[in-house]
């Protein structure tokens, strides 16, 4: 059926429903990763797949509405009659229906389900906004995780109408020079020397008085390319800031913060080669920092490119180490030579018998893997010498140092270090 019978069909099944006052639902099916297994498999097998899963679906659904191929690897589901609750229902049905392989030519094939729902009345009262919003809650679904199922609504909408708003104003600025680096010491412990620094990246457009903080931006570049684009101008940024305080006679390293999505965009570890050449710096020169929920995700491609970064002397720390999966048993897969352990978790640790104690095994065992250890948000003295007692060997946080531009550090390095 084409999208402008499912219209035409939908538009009817909208006036049935005005005559009898049913409500019902429309699901907006996408299939998680199809792209991947489209290229792993072969186009021959995905069209194969389709076909399967254009079965499957019709047979959890059993007759109780209406099923459309609605494009490449996206449904749509009319329901029948249904509540609130029904809709949760059905779209658990939908997704649960996947959890078996599909068995194709003799090969067993995993694939997931997202889902967005939209109701009628409640969510549009013709085709087009019914369809729409289910779109933007399949979008949802996915950005929450993938192999599950949202519900439109209105905050969701304007949530994503803001998103779009600041992804926009965020192309504008990087063209118009309105972010800035603002650079954080990181303390040796034992010398209370300078030993590196972290890049955080600022934001400040000019048509607003207030900056936008990173963890709002961040996030919403992280959706679209516009990460790219923005990490390459911080790498670049940061490459050329070590060579001018090189050029003061000052040598310190720079560490700066690689999103996932940087990290499997194929050319971006020769992008850095490249960057740090052009300046003329040494691999020693400009450190990264990934999540652990990063380097959990990141396929054997990314961690044999970080390997080689990293036997090339480059410094890679496991970035606020304690927030995600806090795994320690897979740090020794990461060639990683730093952890740097979440604020979070040194807030509580001095007082905290659990934190502490959980504090204590993350640092022995981050030793025990030749791991440095960095305390990160160090605000007052007792967490510091905490930290010292405990023997981490770098901390950055506000008690020493906050984030500042490069001509303070560079006061800050000249009368310190
Ligand atoms: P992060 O990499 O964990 O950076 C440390 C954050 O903790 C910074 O926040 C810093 O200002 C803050 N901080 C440092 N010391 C203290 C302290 O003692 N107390 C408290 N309460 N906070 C402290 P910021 O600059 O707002 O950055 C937030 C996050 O945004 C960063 O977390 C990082 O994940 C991301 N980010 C910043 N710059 C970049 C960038 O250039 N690229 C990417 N991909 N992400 C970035
Ligand atoms: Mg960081
Ligand atoms: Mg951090």
């Amino acid at each position: 059926m084409k999208n402008a019978d499912l219209e035409n069909t939908l538009q009817s099944r909208i006036e049935e429903a005005q005559q009898t006052g049913d409500k019902f639902g429309l699901f907006f099916l996408d299939l998680d990763m199809f792209k991947e297994v489209n290229d792993t498999l072969g186009h021959s097998w995905g069209d194969e797949l389709l076909q399967a899963v254009s079965q499957r679906l019709h047979e959890c659904l059993d007759s109780k509405g209406l099923i459309t191929r609605f494009g490449g690897d996206e449904f749509v589901v009319v329901s029948d009659t249904l509540n609130d609750t029904g809709a949760g229902e059905l779209a658990g049905k939908l997704t649960d229906c996947f959890q078996d392989a599909f068995e194709l030519s003799g090969e067993n094939v995993r694939i997931t389900l997202s889902v967005g729902i939209s109701l009628y009345p409640k969510d549009g009262d013709n085709a087009g906004d019914l369809l729409k919003n289910a779109d933007l809650a399949m979008y949802d679904a996915k950005a929450k995780g993938r192999n599950r199922y949202e519900f439109f609504s209105q905050s969701l909408a304007s949530q994503l109408q803001e998103q779009r708003t600041l992804a926009a104003q965020l192309h504008e600025s990087l063209n118009n020079n309105e972010f800035e680096l603002v650079y954080q010491p990181q303390f040796d412990l034992t010398s209370g020397r300078i030993a590196a620094c972290e890049a955080l990246l600022r934001w400040r457009p000019t048509r607003e008085v207030f900056s936008v903080s990173p963890g709002v931006f961040i996030p919403v570049a992280e959706r679209t390319d516009l990460i790219l684009h923005i990490g390459r101008w911080v790498m670049e940024q940061a490459c050329r800031q070590v060579k001018a305080w090189r050029e003061l006679g000052i040598k310190i390293r720079v560490d700066i913060n690689v999103s996932g999505r940087e990290l499997v965009e194929p050319g971006y570890f020769a992008g850095l080669d490249d960057c740090r050449a052009r300046y003329g710096l040494e691999p020693q020169d400009i450190g990264i920092e990934l999540t652990e929920n990063i380097l959990i995700k990141a396929g054997s491609e990314a961690l044999e490119e970080l390997k080689k970064q990293r036997e090339k002397g480059v410094e890679i720390s496991v970035d606020d180490f304690g927030v995600g999966y806090s795994s320690l048993s897979y740090l020794k897969h990461f060639p990683v030579s730093h952890l740097k352990i979440d604020r979070t978790f040194l807030k509580d640790a001095p007082e905290s018998a659990y934190d502490g104690a959980l504090m204590e095994a993350i640092v022995n065992v981050g030793h025990k893997l030749d791991l440095f250890i960095v305390a990160e948000g160090v605000e007052t003295e007792e967490q510091s010498r905490y930290c010292q007692d405990l023997k981490v060997e770098y901390a950055q946080g506000f008690l020493y140092a906050k984030p500042m531009p490069a001509r303070e550090l560079e006061k800050l390095l000249m009368s310190t270090n």
